[in-house]
């Protein structure tokens, strides 16, 4: 990889979309993707977050020449789709995903939950595709498991080619109405213009390699200037949950998006009112399947850096909220953290309030 890539971080992937659209499917293809490939620790589990390195993408979409095209290290797919921290609260301004994927069920069209989610991608303008999922369920779909789509499209009869287009461009029509000009991804020549639909199976894997590379050309496209970050600065994330955890009682799990945050550093946390100000006990991230001779399912690290999702045992955390932001901050800046905190969770409800 080239030189310059050195401090682009991970873009933050969101998985949304109507309920039994396919989803979890999609993201289990994914996290299985790399698996199956027998490149053991090729992807790495974070607490809530999967990390798709670009050499495993780049292996899988089968040409090698791309790994010096990309700047980007991969992708972090948030673990739980349509996460309401990711989805419906503001972060920075805006949705804390940095791109995202709209799941629609190519056999039943849109839904209530697709137009929301499309609204509320319009509304943060994060860059975003459409997947039409379960191809394989268009009757005659002959299944090749885990080729692009229009190697495995090529492959079929005339009729269900047809019947693919007319499904398909149904789909198309839809996003229209929703205010969208919008094109089968492979004849997109700008995508800030068109939106790119990619015609999958998550079940099959069919367009996924497809998938994984338009999200790394649109990181590529329109993020650099976001996915700059300085590794020294503070850490800053977005509380995805807070839970209790045997042994280690309240825990937050964060996804970092700028910075490292290191174990016992002074953190600023939203909470409704005044923020927590905390000090980092442990980070955790998740165990190796193999150390199963170990009782917690967490492994402590002493620091992480972004984009990276890691779980946060500290005092004081109970109230904390998920969709707020937490911040390092030194005995210097803490005052101005405090701030920063502080309104943001103001617009937060300002935002909420007014929706
Ligand atoms: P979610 O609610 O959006 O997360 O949807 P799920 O991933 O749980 O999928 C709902 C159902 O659709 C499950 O029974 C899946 O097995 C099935 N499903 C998901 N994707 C596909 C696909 O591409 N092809 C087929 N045939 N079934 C699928």
């Amino acid at each position: 990889m080239a030189e310059e890539n050195q401090n682009l971080r991970t873009p933050i992937v969101c998985v949304m979309g109507h309920v039994d659209h396919g989803k979890t499917t999609l993201l289990d293809q994914i996290r299985g993707t790399a698996i199956v490939k027998g490149e053991a620790g090729a992807i790495t589990q974070h607490i809530g977050a999967t990390e798709v390195p670009i050499d495993v993408i780049v292996e899988k979409c089968g040409d090698k020449r791309l790994a010096d095209k990309f700047i980007v290290p991969g992708l972090l797919f948030i673990d739980t789709p349509g996460h309401h921290a990711f989805t419906t609260l503001r972060s920075r301004g805006g949705s804390l995903a940095d791109l995202a994927v709209v799941v629609v069920d190519i056999n039943e069209g849109f839904k209530p939950q697709t137009i929301e989610s499309l609204n509320i991608l319009k509304r943060f303008k994060t860059p975003f595709i459409v997947v039409t999922n379960k191809i394989d369920r268009i009757l005659g779909w002959q299944v090749h498991k885990g080729e692009s789509f229009l190697s495995t499209y090529k492959k079929q009869t005339p009729e269900v080619q047809a019947l693919f287009e007319q499904k398909f461009y149904d789909v198309i029509g839809h996003l229209y109405e929703q205010g969208f000009s919008a094109d089968r991804f492979d004849r997109v020549t700008d995508f800030q213009k068109t939106l790119g639909v990619i015609p999958i199976s998550g079940l099959t894997g069919e367009g996924i390699p497809d998938v994984l590379m338009i999200l790394l050309g649109l990181a590529q496209r329109f993020l650099e200037s976001s996915l700059q970050y300085d590794i020294n600065g503070p850490g800053v994330g977005t509380v995805l949950e807070v839970k209790e955890e045997k042994g280690l009682g309240t825990t937050i799990d964060v996804i970092l998006y700028d910075g490292t945050l290191k174990k016992g550093d002074t953190v600023v946390i939203g909470r409704l009112g005044e923020p927590i100000v905390t000090k980092v006990r442990a980070l955790l991230k998740p165990r190796e399947l193999s150390e199963i001779r170990y009782e917690s399912k967490f492994q402590p690290i002493p620091e992480a850096a972004a984009a990276a999702g890691v779980k946060i045992s500290a005092p004081d955390i109970d109230d904390a909220l998920a969709g707020a932001p937490i911040i390092s901050a030194t005995p210097e800046t803490l005052d101005a953290v405090i701030e920063k905190v502080k309104s943001e969770i103001d617009d937060v409800q300002i935002q909420t309030d007014t929706d």
